[in-house]
């Protein structure tokens, strides 16, 4: 079975323009495609090393009143029918009625939607699209239809689930040059101060009643919420715009702290694939724990996921207050014992309740965002590289010395650095923990894995 995605959104966004570029490498209509009608129109697309059937939904108007009823019958089937929605908007135009009424619609549907943003061309597409997270469908992709940029990576993401069952190495898809991007001095240093400036993506995660909650809500502040009506689906996080210290936020909430207010008064279920959700689409994850309890199992099985994903991590320990020095000393040491792991990331000692201690968590969150987007010249990787080198030659492998050539960054969030060199593969991983730490060091990453690959080169 492959799958079958849909286009929608209002008029003029873009689907007819993506439709077309995803299935002009091929027989654009799919002549013999069962309910083939003239307001939806099929094509076989195959892209990233996939291959699907795309659908373009044609009109639909969200503005009429009564979506439900109103909706275009033809529309309203293509949505059904398919495995995955993508949502277009145009980023241009900015957030209009119809994109919302949309949205509602498709939050209430069981179908997996991704948010798509086009037209972002010759715009600056992280600001543009900030209010776009207030339809509360999740991460937002930036796309340019016309020009073909972001589609590919974009229907890799939208696909992910297929790919195993289509046999496709996504790692080797996913060799993206746009990714590896060398930087000069200066340009890393303009880099770096444009991504200050774009809301950093927070979710809060932890086990049930570690305060979640609690620690949201006393974030958030009641007056900085931005109020939006919010039937939404218990399966998905809220995602909540606000700012701090003159740094911009996207709460990802797990714990569903503004339908709980709103909507629902029964507390909210754990969920694991929202949390896994929430996890990758975050910047930085702080992860809520409950001092009373010590570390369990789910709280490490938490850790894991994040470390997988690669994400930033702050920690806070939670409930804090009312604790004897006797029991803090106890934590402390079983925090100890059991995080060696995760050493890089900040621990913050909190009470939600009380608000002890959680201004000062944000330090740590802006710090580990900024360490986990830091771009850094290849000029400056090359030298630290050098450096490690000769505080500490690498050893000699079948009679030859092992010789490091350069390095450059190879993605971020988490900080990748390729390596590269003679023999490099075949190098201890004592040798590349000792300089993982030292790029670790000298880059001042705090709060984030870094990574490391290397590549033979001759
Ligand atoms: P549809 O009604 O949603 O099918 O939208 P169309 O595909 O017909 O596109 C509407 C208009 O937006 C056309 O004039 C397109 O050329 C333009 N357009 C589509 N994609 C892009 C894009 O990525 N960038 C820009 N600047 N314009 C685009
Ligand atoms: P969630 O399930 O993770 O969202 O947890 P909640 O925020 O609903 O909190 C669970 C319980 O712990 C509630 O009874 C809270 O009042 C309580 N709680 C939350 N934070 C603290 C704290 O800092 N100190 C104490 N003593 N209790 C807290």
């Amino acid at each position: 079975m492959i799958p079958v995605v849909a286009l929608v959104g209002r008029p003029n966004v873009g689907k007819s323009t993506l439709f077309n570029r995803l299935t002009r490498t091929r027989d654009a209509l799919v002549a013999d495609f069962p309910g083939l009608t003239r307001d939806r129109k099929y094509g076989r697309a195959f892209l990233a090393g996939y291959e699907f059937i795309v659908v373009d939904t044609g009109g639909i108007d969200g503005t009429e009143e009564g979506i439900e009823t109103k909706m275009a019958e033809q529309s309203l089937a293509a949505i059904e029918e398919a495995d995955v929605v993508l949502f277009m908007v145009d980023a241009r135009a900015g957030l209009t009625a119809a994109d919302q009424a949309l949205a509602d619609h498709l939050r209430v549907r069981d179908k997996t939607t991704f948010l798509v943003a086009n037209k972002v061309d010759g715009i600056d597409g992280d600001s543009a699209i900030a209010e776009f997270w207030g339809l509360g469908i999740g991460n937002v992709y930036q796309m340019a239809a016309s020009q073909g940029r972001g589609v590919t990576s974009m229907i890799d993401q939208a696909l992910a689930p297929y790919a195993e069952a289509m046999g496709i190495d996504r790692d080797k898809e996913l060799e993206d040059p746009e990714k590896i991007r060398e930087y000069t001095e200066e340009e890393a240093e303009e880099e770096q101060k444009r991504l200050q400036e774009l809301p950093i993506k927070l979710a809060i995660i932890g086990k049930p009643n570690v305060g979640k909650s609690t620690l949201t809500n006393r974030v958030l502040g009641e007056d900085r919420v931005v109020v939006y009506d919010e039937p939404g689906t218990t399966r998905d996080s809220i995602y909540i715009p606000m700012e701090r210290d003159d740094r911009e936020y996207i709460v990802i909430d797990t714990a569903g702290v503004r339908r709980r207010s709103k909507v629902h008064q029964a507390v909210e279920k754990f969920s694991v694939i929202k949390t896994l959700k929430a996890i990758e689409d975050a910047n930085v994850v702080l992860i809520v724990i409950d001092a009373r309890e010590g570390i369990s199992e789910q709280d490490l099985g938490l850790l894991g996921f994040v470390l997988n994903a690669g994400k930033a991590l702050v920690l806070a320990v939670n409930k804090w207050d009312n604790m004897s020095n006797d029991d803090r000393e106890r934590v402390k040491s079983e925090l100890d014992r059991r995080l060696g792991f995760i050493d890089f990331a900040r621990i913050h000692f909190i009470s939600a309740l009380h608000g002890t201690g959680v201004g000062h968590i944000f330090e740590s969150i802006e710090e580990a965002y900024d360490s986990a987007t830091k771009r850094v010249s290849t000029s400056m990787l090359t030298r630290i590289m050098q450096m490690s080198q000769d505080d500490h030659q690498p050893p000699m492998i079948n009679g030859r010395r092992v010789k490091l050539k350069y390095a450059h960054a190879g993605g971020y969030n988490p900080p990748i650095v390729v390596v590269h060199g003679n023999q490099v593969s075949k190098l201890p991983d004592s040798y590349k923990r000792y300089m993982m730490n030292y790029f670790r060091r000298s880059l001042n990453i705090v709060g984030s894995p870094i990574q490391l690959r290397f590549h033979e080169s001759s």
